[in-house]
């Protein structure tokens, strides 16, 4: 379940490389694009300019180098072409990507235009409970210390934490164990190591946090119909704390000050 220094070095660049693909989505003007006009963009930069893989293609029968869920869609929103972004509207955009046979899984909400201050505090909100959750990561903390944070920050802004998906190992697999919920009790569950790299990839709603899967088989909405959004990091447990590999460039000092190792 851990990996290698030199694992560890692949698996950085591939997270740097994932960086950049969102800091393209940062330049562009998502409005009035449809979510396929983003996928192919996305597809198309991954695979001419950092020559890597978009490794959601192929993945359990999926066809596209990103989910995009729009709204009340949790996770695993499919690009279509009649899909259009408009103000108003938050977007989640889910991406993997391999190189030289390592994969970094991140993702990001996206305010479109204007948006309301509901939607706009929800977004926030999720943001904070996902660095929550990567400050808590520390050789000697346990998975349940990051649930815990996520969910805690959750309940304290009046939203729930949607429990059917979690994150996960990482590597050369998409999938690999353990499984990081993004609830739980601390001092509960795995103990965390060194070489550990992980997702941390908490999805919150302003409703209820029961969700359901549409007719496509991929597209997980909320139960009641409320806003939902997410973000994504892949990390790294160091000897003294957390590397986040899919870091940003706006993301630098982040992941803030840490309690020396118990
Ligand atoms: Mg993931």
């Amino acid at each position: 379940m851990t990996k290698q220094p030199h694992e560890l070095a692949l698996m950085a660049e591939a997270g740097r490389l994932l960086a950049s693909v969102f800091g393209l989505l940062d330049r562009t003007t998502l409005a009035g694009m449809s979510t396929l006009a983003v996928n192919d963009m996305v597809e198309r930069y991954i695979v001419d300019e950092l020559k890597a893989r978009p490794a959601s293609k192929g993945q359990y029968g999926y066809a596209f180098a990103l989910n995009s869920s729009v709204n009340e869609v949790v996770c695993h929103g499919v690009p279509s072409a009649s899909e259009v972004l408009r103000e108003g509207d938050i977007v989640n955009l889910d991406i993997t990507l391999e190189k030289n046979g390592y994969i970094a899984d991140s993702s990001k909400t996206y305010l479109i235009g204007e948006v309301d201050l509901a939607a706009k505090k929800l977004v926030q909100a999720t943001y904070e409970a996902m660095w929550k959750g990567i400050r808590a990561v520390r050789p000697g903390a346990r998975l349940g210390d990051i649930g815990w944070a996520i969910e805690r920050h959750a309940r304290r802004n009046g939203y729930s934490v949607v429990r059917d998906y979690c994150g996960h190992g990482i590597g050369r697999e998409m999938h690999e164990e353990p499984q990081v919920l993004h609830f739980g009790k601390p001092g509960t569950g795995l103990p965390l190591r060194e070489g550990m790299v992980f997702t941390i990839e908490p999805m919150l709603n302003r409703g209820g946090r029961s969700v359901k899967t549409e007719a496509d088989g991929w597209t997980v909405v909320t139960r009641d119909g409320s806003l939902s959004a997410q973000f994504e990091h892949t990390v790294a447990v160091t000897a003294s704390g957390v590397s986040v590999l899919t870091l940003r460039p706006d993301e630098a000092g982040m992941t803030g000050a840490r309690r020396p190792v118990a």
